[in-house]
């Protein structure tokens, strides 16, 4: 059976073999984009390439590329430990055209890799293509021999890529496995398609159109190709799994965690151990590219998952740090392929085990406060603002840790009323300053910080370009 590495080195030979340069992952941090948060995919180091802004010696080129999804536009941090398909960190799997080839050669690709190379049965394969694109619908049927209720019309942006509000974008065509009718789910296009039945294993874009800022388009001269394919989606199927957390690369992990913290790794504390895993790797990955925690930006979304993961131990029974123990289970998994995590690892386990120290002080303490809250609700009833606030102010709990807790009780906070706390606190804050008769201008600090956002990071969602392959 193919290991995830192994997987990852087909499909870069696949496309050097056929012409394309490898080029490396970039860091998550984008050098290029000061927009966005983290390096979402594939053909984030590429953009001015395919704007014809920068050209290269190479046309073709083919990536594995380390991924972050939790913030801004992406953000699967809430889909951990409920989906089999969805981590913060992931690989991503692409190959790409700069005004090379175009669909007529890219489909192909795709289809003699799935089926030749990686002996996926074709019965099991399904696409879907953006509901005017004949062109690729043709390729499809021509290529594959698909029957038409297997080239499925989708009318939504999910089959239509936009670089950003303007730009180049274009068509594109996923391409899902169908794991089997015991499992909940429905074809992509129906009311079930959120269920993992049908998982989208690879995205193809046809760059050939070009938005402008009054809404109308033009075809592109340069066309270009871009793909993204997530390596522990085709590494689970690859595997004979269903699930990403069964590959051979996550079940390792699992299996760390479940000795630091000696709770079955396929028990009562199973989903524990599964967003332990996933957040480990997103942590690990962001520190050895240089985010390092705190209260603010980029930092403070790491600081939130090291956070969330520190409380799934907590939730395990784990006494002491623990996170900080896993690191050589992941660096053993992922060092050659990344080197940069060999190079981290003191820092990184050096900085999960000082922050996981810190934050077990108020953990216990907050948690306890919590369970005595939700003792005083009626069954089902939101937290109420105040409690999570309150979480958030005096033991350190992101609201979005508070969330992840109550999730699993089936319940909510009362966002609105978390929201007034804060407001009230600040403007308390401010007076109290004011107040002091320090300066008459302070008043303007706290707004220059509620504006920027000094002490929480609100994300860069509003005007984040697309980074979606
Ligand atoms: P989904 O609809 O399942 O959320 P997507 O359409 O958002 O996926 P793309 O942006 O098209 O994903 O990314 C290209 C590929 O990367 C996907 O086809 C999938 O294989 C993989 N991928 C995307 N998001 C994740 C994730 N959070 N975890 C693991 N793999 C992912
Ligand atoms: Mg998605
Ligand atoms: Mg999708
Ligand atoms: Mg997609």
């Amino acid at each position: 059976m193919p290991s995830l590495n192994d997987i990852r080195s087909t499909f870069l030979g696949f496309f050097e073999k056929n012409g394309h340069r490898v080029v490396d992952s970039s860091p998550l941090v984008p050098r290029n984009d000061p927009t966005l948060m983290f390096t979402n995919s594939g053909m984030v180091q590429f953009k001015n390439l395919f704007t014809g802004v920068e050209t290269r010696d190479y046309n073709r080129a083919t990536t594995a590329q380390k991924c972050v999804r939790a913030g801004g536009k992406h953000n699967d941090l809430d889909n951990v430990g409920y989906t089999a398909r969805h981590h913060t960190f992931f690989e991503m799997l692409g190959n790409f055209s700069f005004g090379d080839y175009f669909k007529s050669e890219a489909i192909p690709y795709a289809w003699e890799l799935l089926t030749k190379d990686f002996g996926i049965p074709k019965d099991k394969l399904l696409v879907t293509v953006y509901h005017t694109d004949d062109e690729a619908a043709d390729i499809w049927k021509k290529v594959a021999g698909l029957s038409d209720d297997r080239i499925i019309r989708i009318p939504t942006s999910d089959n239509f890529w936009q670089m950003g509000p303007t730009g180049p974008c274009g068509p594109c065509t996923e391409i899902f496995f169908d794991h089997g009718d015991h499992i909940w789910g429905g074809p992509p296009g129906s009311a079930d398609e959120d269920g993992d039945r049908f998982i989208e294993i690879w995205n193809l874009v046809f760059m050939q159109n070009e938005q402008f800022e009054d809404g109308s388009m033009r075809a592109l001269d340069m066309q270009s190709i871009d793909t993204g394919m997530g390596l522990e989606r085709i590494g689970a199927l690859l595997q004979g799994k269903h699930d990403n957390y069964d590959t051979d690369l996550m079940r390792s992990l699992i299996e760390a965690s479940a000795h630091a913290t000696s709770a079955d790794p396929d028990g009562p504390g199973k989903v524990h151990h599964r967003v332990i895993a996933d957040h480990l790797r997103s942590t690990s990955f962001l520190i050895a590219d240089g985010v390092m925690p705190s209260n603010e930006g980029r930092g403070y979304v790491l600081r939130r998952i090291m956070r969330r993961a520190m409380r799934h131990a907590h939730m395990l029974g784990a006494q002491d740090p623990v996170m900080h123990r896993l690191v050589p289970a992941l660096v053993h998994q992922m060092g050659a392929a990344y080197p940069e995590l060999n190079r981290a690892q003191a820092l990184i386990e050096e900085t999960l085990r000082s922050e996981e120290s810190r934050f077990r002080q108020t953990l216990d303490r907050g948690l306890r406060l919590l369970d005595d809250e939700l003792g005083k609700l009626p069954e089902g009833a939101n937290l109420p603002g105040e409690a999570a606030f309150k979480l958030y102010d005096t033991y350190g709990f992101p609201l979005d840790l508070t969330q992840d807790a109550l999730r699993e009780q089936g319940r909510a906070v009362d966002i609105a009323g978390f929201d007034t706390a804060m407001a009230e606190q600040k403007a308390k804050a401010r007076a109290a300053w004011a107040g002091s008769g320090e300066t008459k201008d302070a008043a303007i600090w706290y707004d220059l910080a509620d504006q920027h956002g000094a002490t929480e990071f609100l994300g860069y969602d509003t005007e984040e370009a697309e980074g979606q392959v």
